[in-house]
Protein backbone atom coordinates (compact mmCIF):
# COMPACT_ATOMS: atom_id res chain seq x y z
CA UNK A 1 0.00 0.00 0.00
CA UNK A 2 1.24 3.51 -0.30
CA UNK A 3 0.34 5.98 2.50
CA UNK A 4 1.67 9.81 3.04
CA UNK A 5 4.36 9.52 -0.27
CA UNK A 6 5.76 5.62 1.06
CA UNK A 7 5.20 2.11 0.15
CA UNK A 8 4.39 0.46 3.32
CA UNK A 9 3.65 -3.31 3.84
CA UNK A 10 2.99 -3.98 7.73
CA UNK A 11 4.15 -7.56 8.56
CA UNK A 12 0.75 -7.80 11.07
CA UNK A 13 -1.14 -7.12 8.46
CA UNK A 14 -3.08 -9.82 6.40
CA UNK A 15 -2.08 -10.70 2.21
CA UNK A 16 -3.72 -11.23 -0.60
CA UNK A 17 -2.15 -12.74 -3.64
CA UNK A 18 -2.47 -11.96 -6.57
CA UNK A 19 -3.05 -14.61 -9.66
CA UNK A 20 -2.55 -14.71 -13.46
CA UNK A 21 -6.35 -15.80 -14.39
CA UNK A 22 -4.82 -17.00 -17.47
CA UNK A 23 -1.94 -19.50 -15.49
CA UNK A 24 -2.79 -19.41 -12.05
CA UNK A 25 0.77 -18.16 -11.65
CA UNK A 26 1.11 -15.92 -8.51
CA UNK A 27 1.98 -12.12 -9.50
CA UNK A 28 2.24 -10.62 -6.75
CA UNK A 29 0.65 -10.11 -3.02
CA UNK A 30 -1.15 -6.88 -1.43
CA UNK A 31 -1.35 -5.93 2.09
CA UNK A 32 -4.88 -5.56 2.92
CA UNK A 33 -5.25 -2.23 5.30
CA UNK A 34 -7.58 -3.19 8.42
CA UNK A 35 -9.44 -0.30 10.14
CA UNK A 36 -7.01 1.90 11.73
CA UNK A 37 -4.94 1.91 8.38
CA UNK A 38 -7.64 2.72 6.54
CA UNK A 39 -7.87 5.51 8.71
CA UNK A 40 -4.23 6.66 8.91
CA UNK A 41 -4.55 6.73 5.15
CA UNK A 42 -7.65 9.25 5.47
CA UNK A 43 -5.76 10.94 7.92
CA UNK A 44 -2.77 11.56 6.33
CA UNK A 45 -4.89 12.63 3.16
CA UNK A 46 -6.49 15.62 5.52
CA UNK A 47 -2.99 16.81 6.59
CA UNK A 48 -1.77 16.61 2.87
CA UNK A 49 -5.11 18.58 2.18
CA UNK A 50 -4.26 21.83 4.09
CA UNK A 51 -1.02 22.82 1.40
CA UNK A 52 -1.85 20.79 -1.24
CA UNK A 53 -5.34 22.95 -1.59
CA UNK A 54 -3.82 26.01 -1.67
CA UNK A 55 -0.72 25.05 -4.51
CA UNK A 56 -1.72 27.08 -7.67
CA UNK A 57 -3.86 25.10 -10.03
CA UNK A 58 -0.97 25.20 -12.97
CA UNK A 59 1.53 23.83 -10.47
CA UNK A 60 -0.57 20.60 -10.00
CA UNK A 61 -1.49 20.77 -14.02
CA UNK A 62 2.81 20.44 -14.07
CA UNK A 63 2.88 17.69 -12.13
CA UNK A 64 0.37 15.42 -13.82
CA UNK A 65 1.75 16.51 -17.43
CA UNK A 66 5.19 15.17 -15.62
CA UNK A 67 3.03 11.79 -14.77
CA UNK A 68 1.64 11.88 -18.36
CA UNK A 69 5.59 11.95 -19.54
CA UNK A 70 6.56 8.82 -17.39
CA UNK A 71 3.69 6.89 -18.67
CA UNK A 72 4.42 7.97 -22.52
CA UNK A 73 7.97 6.47 -22.31
CA UNK A 74 8.08 3.27 -24.27
CA UNK A 75 9.39 0.97 -21.19
CA UNK A 76 7.08 2.34 -18.18
CA UNK A 77 4.27 1.81 -20.63
CA UNK A 78 5.18 -1.85 -21.79
CA UNK A 79 6.10 -2.30 -17.51
CA UNK A 80 2.65 -1.20 -16.80
CA UNK A 81 0.85 -3.24 -19.59
CA UNK A 82 2.65 -6.29 -18.82
CA UNK A 83 1.66 -6.01 -14.81
CA UNK A 84 -1.66 -5.19 -16.23
CA UNK A 85 -2.18 -7.99 -18.24
CA UNK A 86 -0.52 -10.97 -16.09
CA UNK A 87 -2.64 -9.59 -13.16
CA UNK A 88 -6.11 -9.08 -14.77
CA UNK A 89 -5.51 -11.31 -17.96
CA UNK A 90 -6.89 -8.73 -20.57
CA UNK A 91 -4.79 -9.11 -24.11
CA UNK A 92 -1.29 -7.06 -24.21
CA UNK A 93 -2.49 -4.74 -26.94
CA UNK A 94 -5.61 -3.72 -24.65
CA UNK A 95 -4.04 -2.99 -22.10
CA UNK A 96 -0.83 -0.82 -23.66
CA UNK A 97 -4.34 1.33 -24.96
CA UNK A 98 -5.77 1.49 -21.50
CA UNK A 99 -2.87 3.10 -19.94
CA UNK A 100 -2.31 5.21 -23.29
CA UNK A 101 -6.35 5.96 -21.92
CA UNK A 102 -4.99 6.99 -18.63
CA UNK A 103 -2.42 9.46 -20.32
CA UNK A 104 -5.43 11.13 -22.14
CA UNK A 105 -7.36 11.59 -19.40
CA UNK A 106 -4.67 13.34 -17.57
CA UNK A 107 -3.61 15.35 -20.50
CA UNK A 108 -7.22 16.49 -20.71
CA UNK A 109 -7.81 17.30 -17.12
CA UNK A 110 -4.31 19.04 -17.16
CA UNK A 111 -5.59 21.39 -20.36
CA UNK A 112 -8.46 22.17 -17.91
CA UNK A 113 -6.39 24.35 -15.28
CA UNK A 114 -6.66 27.74 -16.94
CA UNK A 115 -10.72 26.79 -16.44
CA UNK A 116 -10.01 26.59 -12.57
CA UNK A 117 -7.94 30.27 -12.90
CA UNK A 118 -10.29 32.04 -14.83
CA UNK A 119 -11.88 34.90 -13.14
CA UNK A 120 -16.11 33.37 -12.38
CA UNK A 121 -18.01 34.68 -15.23
CA UNK A 122 -21.10 34.80 -12.24
CA UNK A 123 -20.11 37.81 -10.43
CA UNK A 124 -23.28 40.61 -10.13
CA UNK A 125 -23.06 44.49 -8.84
CA UNK A 126 -25.24 46.72 -8.57
CA UNK A 127 -25.34 50.19 -6.57
CA UNK A 128 -26.13 48.53 -3.26
CA UNK A 129 -23.35 45.93 -3.52
CA UNK A 130 -22.16 43.07 -5.18
CA UNK A 131 -22.47 39.02 -4.94
CA UNK A 132 -20.27 36.73 -6.73
CA UNK A 133 -19.60 32.60 -6.63
CA UNK A 134 -16.42 30.91 -5.04
CA UNK A 135 -15.26 27.68 -6.01
CA UNK A 136 -12.87 25.45 -3.01
CA UNK A 137 -12.13 22.05 -3.06
CA UNK A 138 -13.76 19.28 -0.82
CA UNK A 139 -11.09 17.64 1.20
CA UNK A 140 -10.33 13.90 1.60
CA UNK A 141 -12.05 12.22 -1.65
CA UNK A 142 -12.75 8.32 -1.40
CA UNK A 143 -12.28 6.35 -4.41
CA UNK A 144 -13.83 2.60 -4.94
CA UNK A 145 -12.13 1.07 -8.08
CA UNK A 146 -13.24 -2.34 -9.88
CA UNK A 147 -10.95 -4.85 -11.48
CA UNK A 148 -11.99 -4.87 -15.08
CA UNK A 149 -10.36 -1.30 -16.08
CA UNK A 150 -8.68 -0.40 -12.83
CA UNK A 151 -5.97 2.00 -14.48
CA UNK A 152 -8.40 3.91 -16.86
CA UNK A 153 -10.95 3.95 -13.73
CA UNK A 154 -7.99 5.51 -11.52
CA UNK A 155 -7.43 7.93 -13.63
CA UNK A 156 -11.25 9.36 -14.08
CA UNK A 157 -11.32 9.37 -10.03
CA UNK A 158 -7.68 10.64 -9.26
CA UNK A 159 -7.09 13.25 -11.61
CA UNK A 160 -9.49 15.60 -11.61
CA UNK A 161 -10.36 15.52 -7.69
CA UNK A 162 -6.49 16.24 -7.65
CA UNK A 163 -6.29 18.84 -10.01
CA UNK A 164 -8.94 20.37 -7.96
CA UNK A 165 -7.04 20.32 -4.82
CA UNK A 166 -8.29 17.20 -3.34
CA UNK A 167 -6.35 14.96 -1.40
CA UNK A 168 -7.52 11.03 -3.05
CA UNK A 169 -7.49 7.65 -0.70
CA UNK A 170 -7.61 4.91 -3.27
CA UNK A 171 -9.09 1.47 -2.36
CA UNK A 172 -8.49 -0.72 -5.81
CA UNK A 173 -10.16 -4.09 -6.37
CA UNK A 174 -7.93 -7.11 -4.97
CA UNK A 175 -8.15 -8.31 -8.21
CA UNK A 176 -6.31 -5.79 -9.83
CA UNK A 177 -4.33 -3.58 -7.39
CA UNK A 178 -0.66 -4.02 -8.34
CA UNK A 179 -1.19 -1.58 -11.49
CA UNK A 180 -2.63 0.63 -9.83
CA UNK A 181 0.10 0.60 -6.86
CA UNK A 182 2.74 1.17 -9.44
CA UNK A 183 0.64 4.12 -10.97
CA UNK A 184 0.70 5.60 -7.61
CA UNK A 185 4.24 5.07 -7.29
CA UNK A 186 4.57 6.97 -10.59
CA UNK A 187 2.67 9.73 -9.03
CA UNK A 188 5.45 10.01 -6.85
CA UNK A 189 8.17 10.06 -8.73
CA UNK A 190 6.82 12.61 -10.66
CA UNK A 191 6.82 14.79 -8.02
CA UNK A 192 3.40 14.53 -6.16
CA UNK A 193 3.51 15.89 -2.52
CA UNK A 194 3.45 13.02 0.12
CA UNK A 195 -0.18 12.25 1.36
CA UNK A 196 -2.18 13.65 -2.12
CA UNK A 197 -2.99 10.26 -3.32
CA UNK A 198 -2.92 7.42 -0.98
CA UNK A 199 -3.09 3.52 -2.30
CA UNK A 200 -5.09 1.06 0.31
CA UNK A 201 -5.75 -2.35 -0.71
CA UNK A 202 -8.54 -3.70 1.83
CA UNK A 203 -11.47 -6.10 1.90
CA UNK A 204 -14.81 -4.01 0.10
CA UNK A 205 -17.01 -4.41 3.06
CA UNK A 206 -14.77 -2.95 5.80
CA UNK A 207 -13.92 0.09 3.30
CA UNK A 208 -17.45 0.86 2.56
CA UNK A 209 -17.67 1.71 6.42
CA UNK A 210 -15.07 3.33 6.94
CA UNK A 211 -14.77 5.80 3.89
CA UNK A 212 -19.16 6.47 4.43
CA UNK A 213 -18.78 7.15 8.31
CA UNK A 214 -15.68 8.95 8.13
CA UNK A 215 -15.94 12.71 8.75
CA UNK A 216 -12.84 13.39 6.74
CA UNK A 217 -14.38 12.07 3.63
CA UNK A 218 -16.22 14.94 1.78
CA UNK A 219 -16.83 12.34 -1.31
CA UNK A 220 -16.66 9.02 -2.75
CA UNK A 221 -16.59 7.53 -6.33
CA UNK A 222 -17.88 3.83 -6.60
CA UNK A 223 -17.52 1.84 -9.52
CA UNK A 224 -19.19 -1.95 -9.49
CA UNK A 225 -21.70 -3.86 -9.15
CA UNK A 226 -25.25 -2.48 -8.38
CA UNK A 227 -26.05 -4.71 -5.74
CA UNK A 228 -22.76 -3.31 -3.86
CA UNK A 229 -23.11 0.18 -5.15
CA UNK A 230 -26.65 0.07 -3.11
CA UNK A 231 -25.05 -1.28 -0.01
CA UNK A 232 -22.65 1.62 -0.48
CA UNK A 233 -25.75 4.48 -0.90
CA UNK A 234 -27.40 3.15 1.74
CA UNK A 235 -24.47 3.49 4.67
CA UNK A 236 -23.99 6.82 3.23
CA UNK A 237 -27.22 8.12 3.75
CA UNK A 238 -28.57 6.09 6.55
CA UNK A 239 -30.06 7.70 9.18
CA UNK A 240 -27.36 6.76 11.88
CA UNK A 241 -24.83 8.29 9.91
CA UNK A 242 -24.18 11.68 11.61
CA UNK A 243 -21.68 12.51 8.49
CA UNK A 244 -22.66 14.32 4.70
CA UNK A 245 -20.99 13.45 1.98
CA UNK A 246 -20.87 13.59 -1.83
CA UNK A 247 -21.41 9.88 -3.95
CA UNK A 248 -20.62 8.91 -7.27
CA UNK A 249 -22.21 5.15 -8.68
CA UNK A 250 -20.95 4.03 -11.72
CA UNK A 251 -22.70 0.51 -11.38
CA UNK A 252 -23.53 -1.94 -14.41
CA UNK A 253 -24.56 -1.57 -17.77
CA UNK A 254 -26.61 -3.62 -20.14
CA UNK A 255 -26.29 -1.59 -23.41
CA UNK A 256 -28.62 -2.14 -26.30
CA UNK A 257 -27.05 -1.73 -29.85
CA UNK A 258 -29.73 -1.17 -32.44
CA UNK A 259 -28.82 -2.18 -35.68
CA UNK A 260 -31.46 -1.38 -38.66
CA UNK A 261 -31.74 -2.73 -41.75
CA UNK A 262 -30.13 0.02 -44.14
CA UNK A 263 -26.52 -0.51 -42.72
CA UNK A 264 -23.56 -2.80 -44.00
CA UNK A 265 -24.07 -5.72 -42.27
CA UNK A 266 -20.54 -6.81 -42.29
CA UNK A 267 -19.41 -3.48 -41.08
CA UNK A 268 -21.86 -3.35 -38.36
CA UNK A 269 -21.21 -7.68 -36.97
CA UNK A 270 -17.25 -6.57 -37.05
CA UNK A 271 -17.99 -3.76 -34.94
CA UNK A 272 -20.68 -5.64 -32.60
CA UNK A 273 -18.14 -8.89 -31.76
CA UNK A 274 -15.58 -6.53 -31.39
CA UNK A 275 -17.44 -4.42 -28.69
CA UNK A 276 -18.83 -7.12 -26.87
CA UNK A 277 -15.49 -9.31 -26.82
CA UNK A 278 -13.09 -6.52 -25.78
CA UNK A 279 -11.94 -7.22 -22.05
CA UNK A 280 -13.67 -10.17 -22.62
CA UNK A 281 -16.79 -8.99 -22.33
CA UNK A 282 -16.13 -7.34 -19.17
CA UNK A 283 -16.89 -3.96 -19.45
CA UNK A 284 -19.93 -2.12 -18.14
CA UNK A 285 -20.91 -0.34 -22.01
CA UNK A 286 -20.10 -3.33 -23.44
CA UNK A 287 -23.52 -4.27 -26.27
CA UNK A 288 -25.23 -7.12 -23.84
CA UNK A 289 -27.82 -6.79 -25.94
CA UNK A 290 -27.95 -6.73 -29.37
CA UNK A 291 -31.41 -5.90 -30.82
CA UNK A 292 -31.76 -6.72 -34.92
CA UNK A 293 -34.05 -5.61 -37.70
CA UNK A 294 -35.90 -9.17 -38.80
CA UNK A 295 -34.61 -8.50 -42.66
CA UNK A 296 -30.93 -8.38 -42.20
CA UNK A 297 -30.97 -10.63 -38.88
CA UNK A 298 -29.99 -14.04 -40.51
CA UNK A 299 -27.17 -12.44 -42.35
CA UNK A 300 -25.77 -10.25 -39.31
CA UNK A 301 -26.03 -13.69 -37.47
CA UNK A 302 -23.58 -15.43 -40.55
CA UNK A 303 -21.48 -12.05 -40.20
CA UNK A 304 -21.28 -11.79 -36.27
CA UNK A 305 -20.31 -16.16 -36.15
CA UNK A 306 -17.57 -15.58 -39.23
CA UNK A 307 -16.14 -12.65 -36.96
CA UNK A 308 -16.37 -15.04 -33.61
CA UNK A 309 -14.54 -17.55 -35.36
CA UNK A 310 -11.28 -15.19 -35.59
CA UNK A 311 -10.82 -15.13 -31.91
CA UNK A 312 -7.98 -16.46 -31.00
CA UNK A 313 -8.24 -17.29 -26.99
CA UNK A 314 -5.54 -17.62 -24.88
CA UNK A 315 -2.99 -15.76 -22.74
CA UNK A 316 -3.05 -11.99 -23.12
CA UNK A 317 0.68 -11.88 -22.98
CA UNK A 318 0.83 -13.80 -26.32
CA UNK A 319 0.93 -11.71 -29.05
CA UNK A 320 -1.48 -13.51 -31.19
CA UNK A 321 -4.51 -13.86 -28.05
CA UNK A 322 -7.46 -11.43 -28.93
CA UNK A 323 -9.66 -12.37 -25.79
CA UNK A 324 -7.81 -13.75 -22.74
CA UNK A 325 -9.54 -15.31 -19.48
CA UNK A 326 -12.21 -13.86 -17.42
CA UNK A 327 -10.83 -11.94 -14.44
CA UNK A 328 -10.97 -14.90 -11.23
CA UNK A 329 -12.65 -18.22 -10.53
CA UNK A 330 -16.14 -16.01 -9.14
CA UNK A 331 -16.75 -14.52 -12.39
CA UNK A 332 -15.45 -17.94 -14.12
CA UNK A 333 -18.46 -19.91 -11.96
CA UNK A 334 -20.56 -16.92 -12.30
CA UNK A 335 -20.37 -17.22 -16.18
CA UNK A 336 -20.35 -21.41 -16.24
CA UNK A 337 -23.39 -20.49 -13.45
CA UNK A 338 -25.58 -18.23 -16.29
CA UNK A 339 -24.75 -20.85 -19.11
CA UNK A 340 -26.52 -23.40 -17.01
CA UNK A 341 -29.74 -21.20 -16.49
CA UNK A 342 -29.80 -20.16 -20.22
CA UNK A 343 -29.84 -23.90 -21.68
CA UNK A 344 -32.74 -24.69 -18.70
CA UNK A 345 -34.34 -21.91 -19.96
CA UNK A 346 -33.85 -21.97 -23.78
CA UNK A 347 -33.71 -25.97 -24.10
CA UNK A 348 -35.37 -27.42 -20.82
CA UNK A 349 -37.93 -25.18 -18.96
CA UNK A 350 -41.53 -23.29 -20.07
CA UNK A 351 -43.70 -21.99 -17.76
CA UNK A 352 -45.39 -18.50 -17.85
CA UNK A 353 -42.47 -17.06 -16.54
CA UNK A 354 -39.62 -18.80 -18.28
CA UNK A 355 -39.37 -19.07 -22.33
CA UNK A 356 -38.48 -22.80 -22.58
CA UNK A 357 -38.39 -24.64 -25.95
CA UNK A 358 -37.42 -22.80 -28.96
CA UNK A 359 -36.89 -19.99 -27.17
CA UNK A 360 -33.26 -19.39 -28.49
CA UNK A 361 -30.15 -21.09 -29.84
CA UNK A 362 -26.44 -21.32 -28.90
CA UNK A 363 -25.06 -20.48 -32.10
CA UNK A 364 -21.32 -21.22 -30.98
CA UNK A 365 -19.33 -21.42 -27.23
CA UNK A 366 -21.37 -21.70 -24.01
CA UNK A 367 -18.35 -23.79 -22.49
CA UNK A 368 -15.48 -23.46 -20.48
CA UNK A 369 -12.42 -23.84 -23.27
CA UNK A 370 -9.67 -26.25 -21.81
CA UNK A 371 -7.79 -25.58 -25.25
CA UNK A 372 -6.66 -22.96 -27.75
CA UNK A 373 -7.45 -22.89 -31.07
CA UNK A 374 -3.90 -25.09 -31.92
CA UNK A 375 -4.59 -27.21 -28.92
CA UNK A 376 -2.42 -25.99 -26.58
CA UNK A 377 -4.25 -26.51 -23.16
CA UNK A 378 -5.71 -23.80 -21.20
CA UNK A 379 -5.05 -24.06 -17.82
CA UNK A 380 -6.68 -20.61 -16.61
CA UNK A 381 -10.78 -19.01 -16.42
CA UNK A 382 -10.93 -18.99 -19.98
CA UNK A 383 -14.50 -19.37 -21.73
CA UNK A 384 -15.35 -19.77 -24.91
CA UNK A 385 -16.66 -16.48 -26.96
CA UNK A 386 -20.56 -17.10 -27.30
CA UNK A 387 -23.32 -16.10 -29.17
CA UNK A 388 -27.12 -16.81 -28.01
CA UNK A 389 -30.06 -15.98 -30.43
CA UNK A 390 -33.23 -15.59 -28.82
CA UNK A 391 -36.68 -15.69 -29.96
CA UNK A 392 -38.40 -12.43 -30.06
CA UNK A 393 -41.73 -13.93 -28.93
CA UNK A 394 -39.76 -15.48 -25.94
CA UNK A 395 -37.07 -13.47 -25.15
CA UNK A 396 -38.04 -11.19 -22.52
CA UNK A 397 -38.03 -12.60 -19.48
CA UNK A 398 -34.81 -14.37 -20.33
CA UNK A 399 -31.49 -13.99 -17.78
CA UNK A 400 -29.75 -12.90 -20.74
CA UNK A 401 -31.40 -9.83 -20.87
CA UNK A 402 -32.41 -9.23 -17.51
CA UNK A 403 -28.86 -9.66 -16.04
CA UNK A 404 -25.45 -8.10 -16.91
CA UNK A 405 -23.62 -10.87 -18.02
CA UNK A 406 -19.94 -9.85 -17.48
CA UNK A 407 -18.32 -12.17 -19.73
CA UNK A 408 -18.06 -13.10 -23.18
CA UNK A 409 -21.58 -13.80 -24.21
CA UNK A 410 -23.07 -11.92 -26.47
CA UNK A 411 -27.33 -12.00 -27.55
CA UNK A 412 -28.97 -11.56 -30.75
CA UNK A 413 -32.41 -10.64 -30.58
CA UNK A 414 -34.51 -9.51 -34.17
CA UNK A 415 -36.93 -6.90 -33.76
CA UNK A 416 -39.62 -6.06 -36.16
CA UNK A 417 -38.65 -1.93 -36.54
CA UNK A 418 -37.26 0.33 -34.75
CA UNK A 419 -39.93 0.98 -32.34
CA UNK A 420 -40.02 -2.64 -31.42
CA UNK A 421 -36.16 -2.22 -30.34
CA UNK A 422 -36.42 0.47 -28.41
CA UNK A 423 -39.35 -0.36 -26.11
CA UNK A 424 -37.05 -3.34 -25.84
CA UNK A 425 -33.90 -1.67 -25.18
CA UNK A 426 -35.59 0.50 -22.13
CA UNK A 427 -37.31 -2.73 -20.87
CA UNK A 428 -34.17 -2.74 -18.31
CA UNK A 429 -33.26 -1.80 -14.76
CA UNK A 430 -29.98 -0.72 -16.69
CA UNK A 431 -29.44 2.83 -18.27
CA UNK A 432 -25.84 3.50 -18.82
CA UNK A 433 -25.39 3.56 -22.72
CA UNK A 434 -27.06 2.33 -25.78
CA UNK A 435 -26.13 2.80 -29.77
CA UNK A 436 -28.17 2.77 -32.52
CA UNK A 437 -26.37 1.77 -36.01
CA UNK A 438 -28.63 3.22 -39.29
CA UNK A 439 -27.90 5.54 -42.24
CA UNK A 440 -31.12 7.29 -41.90
CA UNK A 441 -31.27 10.25 -40.00
CA UNK A 442 -34.76 10.15 -38.70
CA UNK A 443 -34.30 6.84 -36.97
CA UNK A 444 -31.05 8.02 -35.44
CA UNK A 445 -32.91 10.95 -34.18
CA UNK A 446 -35.68 8.70 -32.75
CA UNK A 447 -33.62 6.57 -31.07
CA UNK A 448 -31.04 9.50 -29.77
CA UNK A 449 -34.21 11.11 -28.48
CA UNK A 450 -36.22 7.84 -26.81
CA UNK A 451 -33.12 5.40 -25.35
CA UNK A 452 -33.60 5.96 -21.68
CA UNK A 453 -29.89 5.73 -21.39
CA UNK A 454 -26.73 8.33 -19.73
CA UNK A 455 -24.65 8.03 -23.81
CA UNK A 456 -25.82 7.22 -26.90
CA UNK A 457 -23.74 6.62 -29.41
CA UNK A 458 -24.55 6.90 -33.38
CA UNK A 459 -22.92 4.04 -35.47
CA UNK A 460 -20.38 3.48 -32.73
CA UNK A 461 -20.78 1.67 -29.64
CA UNK A 462 -18.62 2.10 -26.15
CA UNK A 463 -16.56 5.26 -27.48
CA UNK A 464 -15.73 6.85 -24.48
CA UNK A 465 -13.45 10.13 -24.26
CA UNK A 466 -12.38 12.03 -21.20
CA UNK A 467 -14.00 15.18 -22.02
CA UNK A 468 -17.18 13.51 -22.48
CA UNK A 469 -19.52 13.08 -19.37
CA UNK A 470 -19.60 9.36 -18.79
CA UNK A 471 -22.41 7.98 -16.44
CA UNK A 472 -25.97 6.08 -16.15
CA UNK A 473 -29.30 6.54 -15.40
CA UNK A 474 -31.91 4.42 -14.32
CA UNK A 475 -29.98 1.78 -11.74
CA UNK A 476 -26.91 2.21 -13.51
CA UNK A 477 -25.86 5.04 -11.28
CA UNK A 478 -25.37 8.26 -10.01
CA UNK A 479 -23.67 11.08 -11.33
CA UNK A 480 -21.09 11.25 -14.00
CA UNK A 481 -17.25 10.85 -14.83
CA UNK A 482 -15.05 12.91 -16.62
CA UNK A 483 -15.87 16.17 -19.03
CA UNK A 484 -15.67 19.81 -17.85
CA UNK A 485 -18.69 19.56 -15.89
CA UNK A 486 -17.12 17.11 -13.11
CA UNK A 487 -14.84 19.81 -11.68
CA UNK A 488 -17.72 20.96 -10.31
CA UNK A 489 -18.23 17.34 -8.44
CA UNK A 490 -14.96 18.06 -6.59
CA UNK A 491 -15.61 21.74 -5.90
CA UNK A 492 -17.57 23.65 -3.08
CA UNK A 493 -19.37 26.50 -3.84
CA UNK A 494 -19.42 29.43 -1.80
CA UNK A 495 -21.91 32.06 -2.63
CA UNK A 496 -20.60 35.74 -1.60
CA UNK A 497 -23.69 38.37 -1.17
CA UNK A 498 -22.36 42.32 0.21
CA UNK A 499 -24.21 45.32 0.43
CA UNK A 500 -22.69 48.49 0.62
CA UNK A 501 -22.72 50.99 3.77
P1 LIG B 1 -18.24 -5.38 -6.61
O1 LIG B 1 -19.25 -4.32 -6.72
O2 LIG B 1 -18.41 -6.42 -5.59
O3 LIG B 1 -16.78 -4.75 -6.36
C1 LIG B 1 -16.36 -3.49 -6.86
C2 LIG B 1 -15.49 -2.82 -5.80
O4 LIG B 1 -16.27 -2.59 -4.62
C3 LIG B 1 -14.29 -3.65 -5.33
O5 LIG B 1 -13.20 -2.79 -5.07
C4 LIG B 1 -14.79 -4.27 -4.04
O6 LIG B 1 -13.76 -4.62 -3.15
C5 LIG B 1 -15.62 -3.13 -3.47
N1 LIG B 1 -16.64 -3.55 -2.50
C6 LIG B 1 -17.15 -4.79 -2.29
N2 LIG B 1 -18.06 -4.75 -1.29
C7 LIG B 1 -18.13 -3.47 -0.86
C8 LIG B 1 -18.90 -2.79 0.12
N3 LIG B 1 -19.78 -3.44 0.89
N4 LIG B 1 -18.72 -1.46 0.28
C9 LIG B 1 -17.84 -0.79 -0.49
N5 LIG B 1 -17.08 -1.37 -1.45
C10 LIG B 1 -17.23 -2.70 -1.64
O7 LIG B 1 -18.09 -6.01 -8.02
P2 LIG B 1 -17.38 -7.39 -8.37
O8 LIG B 1 -17.74 -8.52 -7.47
O9 LIG B 1 -15.93 -7.10 -8.52
O10 LIG B 1 -18.07 -7.65 -9.75
C11 LIG B 1 -19.41 -8.09 -9.73
C12 LIG B 1 -20.21 -7.48 -10.82
O11 LIG B 1 -20.11 -6.06 -10.80
C13 LIG B 1 -19.76 -7.83 -12.21
O12 LIG B 1 -20.19 -9.08 -12.61
C14 LIG B 1 -20.37 -6.72 -12.99
O13 LIG B 1 -21.73 -6.98 -13.23
C15 LIG B 1 -20.27 -5.55 -12.08
N6 LIG B 1 -19.12 -4.68 -12.37
C16 LIG B 1 -19.37 -3.53 -13.01
C17 LIG B 1 -18.34 -2.69 -13.30
C18 LIG B 1 -18.56 -1.40 -13.99
O14 LIG B 1 -17.66 -0.92 -14.65
N7 LIG B 1 -19.69 -0.76 -13.82
C19 LIG B 1 -17.04 -3.03 -12.95
C20 LIG B 1 -16.81 -4.21 -12.28
C21 LIG B 1 -17.87 -5.02 -11.99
Amino acid sequence: MFISGKKCEPSSLQKANVKNPATGELVGAVTLADEKTLQDAISSSKTAFDSWSKTDPKDRAFILGKVSAALKEESIANELAVLLTKEQGKPLKEARREIEGVTEVIDYFASLSSVLLSPDAKFYQNSNGYAFVSKKPLGVCAAILPWNLPALIFSWKVIPAILTGNTVVVKPSTDGPLTVLRLAEIFYESGLPAGVLNVVPATGELTGNVFATSPAVQKISFTGSIETGKLLREKVFSAANPVQKRLTLELGGSDAMIVCGDVDVRWAATEAVRARFFNCGQACVSPKRIFVFESIFEEFKKQVLAEVSKIHVGNGLESETTMGPVCDKNQWERLIDVMGRIRLEILETESDEIPGPGAGEILTGGNVLKADRSGKPLNGYFFEPTVVALAPDRSKTSVLLREEIFGPVMVLVPVKDLNDAIERSNDTIYGLGASVWTNNLKQAKTAVEQLDVGIVWVNQHARVLPSLPFGGVKESGIGRENGEQVLNDYLETKTVVLKNV
